[in-house]
């Protein structure tokens, strides 16, 4: 047991702690406040600590739990809403009601529920960690599997089938040497990535129904995407549009440092919209984790952990979950405050210099991959982080070290969001790197000529960026009558394409069916009014020729 000898904000230095490990968990003074070791020298440890520390003292004893920070995972976690250190909130309010007090906690999982557990698996088969042995029907929704928790192998020796908390034995596995007794609850360090077998590319997209993202700027299942934009452009209503419409199994969603009225959206909003899937609440394949800004800055930084850890254990059963984080610049400002506390040696804007490692840690937990397991399965993580630079000015070094990690940049712009054109997603300087793995997907399930119809909105996009410098120089009069057309045609794009308001019942959401339908709509009109107005003065004129190509 050590005890305090200095107290600074959110970090707090204590002695006598030569036995702790680095991450370990401790509990700090007599309310117990929970705190992580982040730094040791000698017998001094300082320690995060996610709780309100005034009217703390020195003297004040720090206990180690020999625990890393870690989650529990098992069902239950459907539809919860958790801190960002897995404390379920409204257990909490039941505790202590509007206000947490400092030192509550509360399991994050119900351990007294029954569930009813039904073996896929029986005695005698041979299994690995990974494997799935039953399934939880966790709500009408998501089947949880359960699965042989890391570490352990061997033969089934016993299996039960009933209700079952999540602690009690569901299965007897044996090793030869040891048994191992199988509960539904797993705990996992949240620093620490589940492990998989292996990495696979992107091969199919997470279609959003977002016109904008899924023609132009397509994310794929397991891909990573930042949407950096100034106060105002539109991140969280972006987010919150993904996280409601993009066609993942599960969505975890991050609040972390943003506004709390936001966190009452998503929780106001959810139980009441349809997945058009499933045809059930939103909520009933969501996992929430509301760190918002009036919340202790530590456990923001631990949010995002928290959250992806919750996806990781998903994916594990085989399923496309999606994390959106709102907003990694407010995390990264938690980092930055801690290491300021701890005098670590500031890197640009006072930033750590480990900045963009620790991002990319927690990037590269996205991906496609192989699952463990004796069977060959797989599942995916899509990771979508909101970035926001102060003043929009993103040579900012969050913006910058997120930048060099993501796949999918959707830059959101101050002036397109000024002009009310949203999403603000501006297309000059946006790109997605899967578009072109992606566009066989789209060709095979959307239509054949949709990559064709792509690039030719990309086209009449760029074609109208250029004569806009022209007709800002010598005004519209200048342009030839064609040109005119083409300025128009890009204007309908921008206008009836790429504007979409999600707060219209409709036009919230479009099926990539109707994105071609509605594309092939404007161009072909487009296409149509030339040739008729144009033909005779410009007898050599074709159609588009990537279009013509595949037509043919
Ligand atoms: P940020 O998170 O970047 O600070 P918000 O997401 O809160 O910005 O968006 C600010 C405002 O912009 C919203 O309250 C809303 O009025 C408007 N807005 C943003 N995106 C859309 C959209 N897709 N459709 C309609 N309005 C939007
Ligand atoms: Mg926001």
């Amino acid at each position: 047991m050590g005890k305090i000898i200095k107290i600074s904000g959110p970090l707090i230095v204590a002695d006598g702690m030569q036995d702790v490990k680095m991450y370990d968990v401790v509990k700090v003074s007599e309310k117990g406040l929970i705190g992580e070791v982040i730094e040791l020298r000698g017998d001094k440890a300082s320690v995060q600590v996610y709780e309100e520390t005034s009217m703390l003292g020195t003297g004040e004893p720090v206990v180690s739990t020999e625990q890393p920070l870690s989650v529990e995972l098992g069902p239950g976690l459907i539809g919860s809403i958790y801190d960002g250190i897995q404390r379920p909130l409204e257990k909490l309010y039941a505790l202590s009601g509007d206000r947490i007090d400092r030192g509550v906690s509360a399991p994050a999982l119900d351990h007294e529920k029954k569930w009813k557990f039904t073996p896929v698996a029986k005695k005698g088969d041979t299994v690995t960690a990974g494997d799935v042995i039953g399934t939880v029907q966790e709500n009408e929704v998501i089947t949880h599997r359960i699965m042989v928790p890391y570490g352990v192998s061997g033969k089934i020796e016993k299996i039960n089938s009933g209700d079952f908390t999540i602690d009690e034995t569901v299965a007897v596995v044996s090793d030869g040497k040891q048994k191992h007794n199988v509960a539904m609850l797993q705990r996992w360090p949240v620093r620490k990535g589940r492990p998989y077998a292996e990495k696979l590319p992107p091969e199919e997209p997470l279609v959003t129904g977002q016109r904008v993202v899924d023609t132009l700027f397509p994310i794929a299942r397991g891909g990573v995407a930042a949407v950096p934009g100034p106060f105002g452009s539109g991140k969280t209503v972006l987010q919150h549009a993904l996280a409601k419409w993009s066609d993942a199994d599960l969505i975890v969603y991050v609040g972390c440092g943003e506004r709390g009225n936001e966190m009452t959206d998503v929780l106001n909003e959810f139980p009441e919209l349809i997945d058009p899937k499933t045809n059930q609440p939103l909520m009933k394949r969501t996992v929430l984790i509301a760190n918002t800004s009036d919340m202790p800055v530590a456990a923001r930084e631990a949010s995002i952990y928290t959250g992806i850890t919750i996806a990781e254990y998903y994916r594990d059963m085989g399923y496309s979950v999606a994390i959106m984080a709102d907003s990694t610049s407010r995390w990264a400002e938690a980092l930055r405050e801690m290491s300021g506390r701890l005098q670590e040696m500031p890197g640009e804007e006072g930033y750590p210099a480990y900045l963009s490692s620790r991002l990319a840690e927690f990037y590269e937990r996205a991906g496609q991959v192989k699952l463990l397991g004796s069977t060959e399965r797989a599942g995916s993580v899509t990771a979508i982080g909101a970035v926001s630079p102060p003043g929009g000015d993103m040579s900012e070094p969050v913006s910058q070290a997120t930048l060099r990690i993501v796949k999918v940049y959707w830059g959101l712009s101050s002036a397109l969001a000024y002009k009310r054109h949203f999403p603000a997603i501006d297309w000059l300087v946006s790109y997605s790197l899967y578009s072109d793995r992606l566009a066989d997907w789209f060709g095979r399930n959307v239509d054949e000529q949709f990559g064709a119809y792509r690039l030719e909105i990309s086209r009449l996009l760029q074609e109208e960026a250029r004569l806009d410098e022209i007709v800002r120089l010598v005004g519209m009069d200048a342009l030839s009558p064609a040109d005119r057309l083409t300025m128009e045609a890009a204007k309908s794009v921008r206008e009836d394409y790429l504007h979409q308001n999600s707060f219209h019942e409709v036009d919230t959401y479009t099926s990539p069916k109707k994105q071609f339908k509605m594309l092939k709509l404007i161009v072909d009109f487009y296409y149509a009014v030339f040739t008729t107005v144009f033909s005779a003065r410009w007898k050599s004129f074709t159609r588009c020729p990537a279009i013509e190509s595949t037509a043919a």
